[in-house]
């Protein structure tokens, strides 16, 4: 089947604001979100096409690619799988706070389709709950993401209190039933045949309520923490390619297991050299003698200089490729070519000596020098000749 245009899915137009396209996400994810469709499959599959359409516009990078390539241009940025949403879909956090106040707190769909662990774990409260996945955005350079490198980063870390395990009483503290559902963990709202069961919205369905907290972390039973890691920057990754550290997420509680961290790297724009794929493109002016003659000249390569060999009459916008010279490929399958567009450059700041070398070249003029002015001369004379005949008529 073919895929639907993301820019239908989500009803904006293809000039939308990121806060157009936003809103429109915001208000078809309320819609179709699997909490409010329990057992619905074609809204679970609608919320997954809409989300995966955010993705990708609501991301400049993403969103450029697409605008270029639509979908054909996403089989980088998702694998040939395509978008699965578990693995590709960044957005969680906001999803959060769409949804936050919706399904009270919300954690629900993140655990579901991004953790991966039992969905509904906010709301069994009783048993060891996992802890969040985490996303963190790596900002590096180019080179970094060509040799490799390793980066130390310290992440606020939300984990279990460890002077109360998590419970968030005080010591010695015993909890006490909580007075809105009677320790039910669950409340009955409606009446007649309405009647809907819901988590207690006071104790969050732990059936207890915390009298007198933990000092430490304010009854909270969690605490920040600040960890510091040493990331490795495999070679060859791009933006968007992401490290999954297991168990490096947020910490788990009533001894859970702790959540996944998912690094997201993000490459600085290159003052000499764009990339694509594997491959690098970069723009060399060369001198005016150069471009005639001909003959080797060294370009500034990610290595370092190289050897460039011109050939004699190189045309302006020549583009010359030196293969190895762009990036390694991420699995291994070696480097990608350096492209090295060379551009004319018409000497400025002569001095009169210059001058006078530079007309004696001049004074030699000759026709086959130039065969482009000399072709559109030959052209601009048969024009006149016709001009003139049809003004005799
Ligand atoms: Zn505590
Ligand atoms: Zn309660």
């Amino acid at each position: 089947m073919a895929k639907s245009d993301y820019y239908e899915l989500l009803g904006v137009s293809r000039s939308a604001t990121d806060d157009e396209i936003k809103k429109a996400y915001r208000k078809l994810a309320m819609k179709y979100h699997p909490d409010k469709n329990q057992g619905d499959t074609v809204a679970e599959e609608k919320f997954k096409e809409i989300s995966e359409a955010y993705e990708v516009l609501s991301d400049a990078q993403k969103r450029q690619r697409y605008d270029q390539f639509g979908h054909d241009g996403m089989k980088q940025a998702f694998g040939p799988g395509g978008f699965d949403f578990s693995r590709d879909f960044t957005h969680a956090s906001d999803l959060q706070d769409v949804l936050g106040s919706l399904f009270g707190g919300g954690g629900g769909m993140f655990d579901e389709f991004f953790g991966g662990g039992g969905g509904g774990r906010r709301r069994s409260s009783n048993g060891p709950q996992r802890g969040n996945d985490l996303r963190f955005n790596l900002e590096i350079d180019l080179e970094e993401a060509c040799f490799g490198s390793e980066r130390e980063v310290s992440l606020p870390i939300s984990e279990e209190c460890g002077d109360c395990k998590g419970s968030g009483m005080a010591k010695g503290a015993k909890p006490e039933s909580c007075r809105h559902c009677a320790g039910r963990g669950s409340v009955i709202s409606g009446g007649g045949f309405f009647q809907v069961r819901q988590t207690c919205p006071v104790c969050g369905g732990a059936g207890t309520m915390v009298t007198n907290p933990c000092g430490s972390c304010q009854g909270t039973g969690r605490s920040k923490v600040k960890r510091r890691l040493t990331l490795k920057i495999p070679k060859g990754v791009d933006s968007g390619s992401r490290l999954r550290l297991t168990g490096k997420g947020e910490g788990g509680g009533r001894g859970g297991p702790a959540g996944d961290l998912y690094v997201v790297m993000h490459v600085r724009q290159h003052e000499l050299y764009e990339r694509r794929e594997n491959d690098l493109y970069c723009e060399i002016p060369i001198p005016l003698h150069r471009a005639a003659l001909g003959g080797e000249m060294q370009v500034p390569t990610i290595d370092g200089y190289a050897k460039l060999k011109l050939s004699p009459g190189t045309e302006n916008g020549k583009v010359y490729r030196l293969r190895g010279r762009g990036m390694p490929d991420v699995d291994g399958y070696g480097r990608g070519a350096m492209h090295v567009r060379v551009t004319l450059e018409t000497p400025v700041k002569l001095s009169s000596a210059q001058k006078k070398a530079m007309q004696a070249v001049g004074d030699l003029d000759v026709e086959k020098n130039y065969p482009g002015a000399a072709h559109i001369r030959e052209l601009a004379e048969a024009f006149f000749e016709r001009k003139k005949a049809i003004n005799k008529k």
